[in-house]
């Protein structure tokens, strides 16, 4: 057996390209910090998702078994005052987003994960981590009730984000409370509870009174409680480097005195118009949109995976045209390799050549810390060789095979053969029509008139093809 191609990752902590492998040798652990579910995630937040989709199909292709945890965040600022607002609990907010979250993810394609845990079903988790940090020392119940992480008492404090280089400026998420905090960095692990909170159910009873979670112990506790505590691999998006992961591995760590996680990639931005995308400003795309613009989830992912997941992306029309159009080939591919005409006219040697070697540099480029674009590259360049191998109908029906299982095995990773568009039965009818039209026409010898009956199809958008005496046709 030859060793298996080595895999490689972009390691945030190290800021290097590192060779991974999960520590037991057979499932990588891995912590997805997911959607804080108080509006439909935008396309944004779907960017992150996909990639950390992308890395769970090659991990699963390099032969892996993943355990991945997705949290859901139900409890926070936003989510309260969006609940104090409509006169609503928490819950009442949060579960139809959680609901369409699911539906936008199974429409993009995303990977269930095996966890999808929820912050306000691990609270005794989450006290009981406080509880650590406050008997090791760590912590500390300030005047207003709520309890803090001291930065100062952890050594380690911004190794992840580097701030001593001041590499990362502190975001947008820097906790903007006048807490009567020992040193203003500090951020709240526990926050006394509020007239609001618990007006929205979202006032727990605690050592420390009532109160609720901050957002970076919902993350430590749960990733602890489900996957051990030490991770194999934490991903999001690069805007969680500092304050959010910066403050996960502090929690972590002071309580366990274990490494929290032995691997960090974090993916760059999706900008609208070189913007950056946040539910607050009024550039929002959702899958919704998407969707009622008729853009497929396979142009979505080819648009997303053309891009390495470490360069900032720019969401377009133009660009989502150009996917589109890229997997329609992609889609007419899959349908000539499917076809038993296909198979019976047979392939050619160069055509079993050319599809080992797709998956060999597909391959290569994925494991070399996920390299979408030039994957995507060795398969349109397969694709193109392919079909002009398949127009020579060589015969050999064993290279047809390996084609085809060359094509399964790089989209089983990157998934973006574009569902067939349905046709509505009005169109249906018309077709049908039109076609008996153009029958006739060719009966009569009347090719001019069936030649306009074609163009008349066409502009619809119907595409048909004369084969065996029979007229089949599709949408493109
Ligand atoms: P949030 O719901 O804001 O906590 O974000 C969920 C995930 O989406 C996190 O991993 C964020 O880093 C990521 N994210 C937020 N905005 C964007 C964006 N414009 N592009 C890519 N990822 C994003
Ligand atoms: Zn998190």
């Amino acid at each position: 057996m030859p060793e298996p191609t080595q895999f490689r990752l972009y390691n945030t902590l190290t800021r290097r390209v590192e060779p991974f492998t999960p520590a037991d040798g057979r499932t990588v652990r891995m912590y997805t910090c997911g959607p804080t579910v108080y509006n439909p995630a935008h396309l944004g937040n779907f960017r992150t998702f996909l990639f950390e989709d992308l890395m769970r199909r090659v991990l699963a292709l390099r032969g892996w078994a993943v355990q991945q945890v997705m949290n859901l965040t139900d409890v926070d600022d936003k989510i309260i005052t969006r609940a104090h607002g409509q006169g609503k609990t928490i819950t009442e907010v949060t579960e139809p987003v959680i609901e369409v979250f699911h539906q936008d993810r199974e429409y993009l394609r995303i990977e269930r994960a095996e966890f999808y845990p929820k912050a306000t079903d691990f609270i005794p988790q989450m006290i009981a981590l406080v509880e650590r940090l406050v008997e090791r020392g760590v912590a500390y119940q300030a005047e207003d009730g709520s309890v803090y992480f001291a930065i100062d008492r952890f050594p380690g404090y911004g190794r992840l984000s580097r701030l001593d280089t001041r590499e990362v400026k502190s975001g947008a998420r820097v906790l903007q409370d006048d807490y009567s905090k020992e040193n203003a960095q500090d951020f709240a692990l526990w926050k006394a509870a509020k007239p609001e909170d618990e007006a929205t159910g979202a006032a727990w009873d605690s050592p420390w009174g009532r109160g609720r979670p901050g957002w970076h112990l919902e993350c430590s506790a749960m990733a602890m409680d489900i996957l051990g505590e030490t991770l194999d691999l934490h991903c999001g998006g690069i805007d969680l480097i500092f304050p959010h992961h910066e403050d996960e591995i502090a929690q972590s760590e002071a309580a366990t005195g274990k490494p929290f996680s032995r691997v960090w990639c974090h993916g760059a931005f999706l900008l609208t118009e070189g913007a950056k995308m946040a539910k607050r400003v009024g550039n929002v795309s959702s899958v919704q949109g998407l969707r009622e613009e008729k853009f497929s989830a396979a142009a979505l992912r080819h648009f997303v995976f053309n891009t390495h997941y470490r360069k900032e992306l720019n969401l377009s029309a133009e660009a989502l045209e150009a996917s589109t159009e890229a997997v329609r080939r992609v889609g007419d591919f899959a349908q000539r390799l499917g076809d038993p005409a296909t198979l019976e006219a047979g392939g050619t040697p160069e055509l079993a050549i050319a599809a080992d070697e797709a998956v060999r540099v597909a391959e290569a480029a994925l494991f070399d810390d996920l390299n979408g674009p030039e994957a995507l590259a060795a398969l349109f360049n397969f694709i193109r060789r392919a079909n002009a191998e398949l127009d020579r109908k060589g015969g050999d029906r064993d290279s047809v095979e390996r084609a085809r299982l060359a094509f399964e095995r790089i989209d089983r990773v990157l998934d973006i053969v574009p569902d067939p568009v349905q046709a509505d039965a009005e169109l249906e009818g018309w077709v049908t029509e039109r076609l008996a039209a153009r029958a006739a026409a060719r009966q009569e010898r009347n090719f001019a008139e069936s030649d306009r009956i074609r163009d008349e199809l066409l502009a619809r958008g119907v595409v048909i093809e004369d084969a065996a005496g029979q007229t089949r046709w599709k949408l493109r």
